[in-house]
């Protein structure tokens, strides 16, 4: 043993290389301690141990979740490759693909005692099998199966009569598991799934061959063609035993308290396949702890990113704005109305954002018709009552130019200069608005997301405006950011977004509704029509244009055939014209038009030179023809509610009475009409758009994936709304109590969330 002398100040040197063979580092601390033979034994005093592993584990770890299947034994290449097309590449897609439902096949009932209306697990001989007909002509096949307390009849209603007889022969013997139903007076099962037994072999023996699928509660996973639950089964058993263990677990220990979590490899292992005393009804329910813990783990990330971003805007100086009421009271004085409690109320909100000293970062929604524009143009006055310029971005150039128009009209009179910039200004034009940009001159900036191209230089950018926010997603909004000095940005939807729903697409900013519609509007009336029904539509048609007003005709246009659809409407407005009113004036907007020969069909709609417009859905928002007053939407069922709410707000802008015809297929569904039906009952927005949600799920309902929203593996907003809450309000206690997740033990944390996150949280600067 090395002997150190203590100097005349009582102090200790330790040579370097003994330091570092005791695993010392400048600044630990050393406790000291009698050996009992007269001497002082020094050890390196330890911290007591953050609960996270050490950062090499980690990595270790990180590196095996990125397994690629095809190294699980009994995945070869071609499993492996399905599996890639379902997108699970590694084992860390597989184990979060988690079941869908649970089958409890822990024990073999006696035949006469299978409860009707579950599944269950039974064993029997084939006693008869006869391919059969029913009453009505129907083929199927039947097996009567039979032990020694009992018998059951087993059907199929798709099969292959020469291969089922060869299966299903006589005495042959097997386990089989199905949904136990109760049709007339017999008890039967419809397409089991089978394990044969061996010749002579007992069922216990064919259990344990299989023991992912049997003997157990079992995981019934969403599939495609090429997977098969057996296969499935077992994979995932070989992927959860060798790998549930590498997965990081950082959640604090007293949220895990709080909220009756458990470790993250334990929820795994239990979510794939529950321990025997697991309730069934919460398994397939989705409320038992382990699909929680994954479901809160998951949006516990989420918030966090959320609440650090908003953090990231609320802490960065922005600008001071002064309400003058300049031009704001000259505005209100112009108008011919009042404004509303609601506009007055989210105005205020607005405000108080804009005259605090960090950059404002809030969404305004409101239905259709609620008066968003002017609420957002009322803010883009006290922006340029400060001496900033405004840019205001809509989706397409129909509603930047419409909006150009309103707005233009109004500032015009109050003297701000207001331009308009879309993708179709070319050469000059261009050039003379960038300059007018540049140099300030142009004091409200209108457009599309050609405002925000690389080229456009603001002199002062004081407040960036999104219309429609759903369409641009999250990048745009960091684009026009980095336009001016810290902009306040506000963003508009009308686009009812269910509270859920918007805690996770907006979860970074503050929300405000206007939730009031002004006075004096005749709720549209809607009905759904069936195709017989047509002429009566027609007639509709003809008798307002009669009167005096015009008419909308909205074809569908899915995505993927953008092309025949587009041919459709072409097409109908040819049909409409030439065999259904040659007497009327027809028109056709769709969007592969060029923005000119958009304008100018809308130009003449609005001026009531066309009676009818057959359009696609590019009309659906904002577009803004009082004399407008019926609207037919053809094969209405294809739409979102959501939508439809929309496109029918381009009717009843007037005070005349509007009404909407939903033409829907005559083989519709039922669920389909149901889902219809809602339109007929309701006017409100977010009842309507909650319906739409829970039918469509939140993929259909947001249109096209959102831009930096991470994707769910486990959580369905639907299901799990009050999860998300707990998550949230913890992960944003959590961003309150550490700002910036500086204190090392989140370091876990931390890791994990720029993880997640990937790229996309730079605003937080945590990645
Ligand atoms: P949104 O953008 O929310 O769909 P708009 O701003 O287009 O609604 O408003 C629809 C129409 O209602 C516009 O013609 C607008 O001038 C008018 N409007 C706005 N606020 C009021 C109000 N308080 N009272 C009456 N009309 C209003
Ligand atoms: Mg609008």
């Amino acid at each position: 043993m090395p002997i150190i002398k203590l100097d005349e100040k009582l102090s200790l040197t330790i040579p370097t290389d003994l330091a570092l063979q005791a695993g010392l580092a400048p600044g630990d601390r050393i406790s000291v301690e009698p050996d009992g033979a007269g001497r002082l034994l020094l050890s390196p005093l330890r911290e007591p141990k953050s609960p996270q592993k050490p950062a090499l584990q980690e990595a270790v770890d990180r590196k095996n979740l990125a397994t690629p299947m095809q190294f699980i034994k009994g995945v070869g290449p071609k499993l492996a490759e399905t599996m890639v097309r379902k997108g699970i590449n590694t084992v860390e897609d597989a184990l979060y693909l988690l079941p869908h439902r649970y089958e409890d096949r822990s024990t073999i009932m006696p035949i006469n005692r299978l409860a009707v209306g579950s599944i269950q697990l039974f064993c029997g001989e084939v006693a008869a099998a006869e391919p059969m007909t029913t009453k009505g002509g129907r083929r199927y096949f039947e097996v009567l199966l039979r032990d020694k307390s009992g018998a059951i009849i087993l059907k199929w209603f798709n099969f292959n009569p020469v291969f089922m007889k060869r299966t299903w022969r006589i005495g042959r013997r097997g386990i089989f598991t199905g949904h136990v139903g109760h049709y007339g007076l017999q008890r039967e099962v419809h397409h089991p799934e089978v394990e044969w037994l061996n010749e002579g072999e007992e069922a216990t023996t064919a259990l344990a061959r299989d023991p992912a699928s049997f003997g157990r509660i079992v995981p019934v996973y969403p599939l495609t063609e090429g997977l098969s639950q057996k296969i499935m089964r077992k994979v995932l058993k070989e992927v959860v035993e060798r790998f549930a263990g590498c997965v990081a677990d950082h959640l604090p220990i007293g949220v895990r308290q709080r909220h009756s979590l458990i470790p993250i490899s334990e929820a795994l292992r239990e979510a794939h396949f529950p321990a025997a005393v697991t309730d069934m009804a919460q398994l397939n329910q989705g409320s038992f702890p382990a699909r929680r813990t994954l479901v809160f783990d998951e949006f516990f990330y989420l918030e966090l990113g959320m609440a650090l971003k908003r953090q990231g805007v609320t802490l960065e100086a922005g600008i001071s704005f002064t309400v003058t009421h300049k031009y704001t009271k000259l505005l209100l004085q112009m108008l011919s109305f009042q404004l509303t409690a609601a506009q007055r109320r989210v105005l205020t909100e607005i405000k108080e954002d804009m005259m605090a000293p960090h950059p404002m970062h809030r969404l305004v929604q409101g239905d259709v018709g609620s008066g968003k524009t002017l609420v957002a143009l009322l803010a883009a006055l006290v922006a340029v009552e400060n001496g900033y310029q405004v840019a205001f971005m809509a989706p397409t150039e129909i509603l930047a130019e419409q909006h150009f128009l309103n707005i233009h009209r109004w500032c015009e009179e109050l003297g701000v200069s207001v331009v308009l910039l879309t993708s179709s200004f070319k050469g000059k034009a261009r050039e003379a608005v960038f300059a007018r940009i540049a140099d300030g001159s142009a004091q409200i900036v209108i457009g599309t997301h050609a405002v925000i191209q690389e080229k456009v230089e603001f002199r002062r950018l004081g407040m960036g405006i999104i219309d429609e926010q759903h369409r641009f997603g999250v990048l745009q909004r960091g684009i026009l950011r980095k336009k001016g000095e810290n902009p306040d940005i506000l963003v508009m939807t009308a686009t009812p977004i269910p509270r859920t729903l918007a805690m996770t697409v907006f979860g970074d900013l503050s929300l405000s509704v206007i939730d009031e519609l002004p006075p004096g509007r005749t709720p549209i009336e809607t009905r759904v029509m069936f195709e017989s029904r047509r002429p009566q539509v027609y007639a509709a048609i003809r008798a307002e244009v009669k009167s005096g007003r015009q008419a909308y005709l909205i074809c569908p246009l899915v995505e993927e055939a953008e092309k025949s659809e587009l041919k459709a409407a072409a097409q109908m407005a040819e049909h409409l014209q030439s065999d259904i009113f040659p007497d009327l004036r027809v028109g056709l907007l769709h969007g592969r038009m060029k923005p000119e020969e958009k304008e100018a069909v809308m130009r003449a709609f609005k001026a009531q030179e066309t009676d009818i417009l057959v359009a696609t859905t590019v009309i659906e928002v904002g577009i803004d023809v009082p004399n407008a007053t019926i609207m037919v939407v053809e094969h209405a069922e294809r739409f979102g509610l959501s939508q439809l709410h929309q496109l029918r707000g381009r009717v009843g802008r007037g005070s005349e009475q509007s009404c909407c015809f939903l033409l829907a297929s005559q083989r519709l569904s039922e669920d389909g009409e149901k889902r219809l039906r809602v339109m007929e009952s309701s006017t409100d927005g977010f009842r309507i758009a909650e319906a739409d949600l829970e039918i469509r799920g939140p993929g259909d309902f947001l249109g096209t994936r959102q831009a930096g929203l991470p994707e769910f593996r486990v959580a369905d907003i639907l299901r799990d709304g009050r999860v998300l809450e707990e998550a949230r309000r913890e992960a944003f206690a959590l961003a309150e109590a550490d700002p910036g997740l500086k204190q090392p033990e989140h370091a876990g944390i931390r890791t994990e969330l720029a993880r997640r996150w990937g790229g996309r949280l730079e605003l937080a600067g945590v990645a």
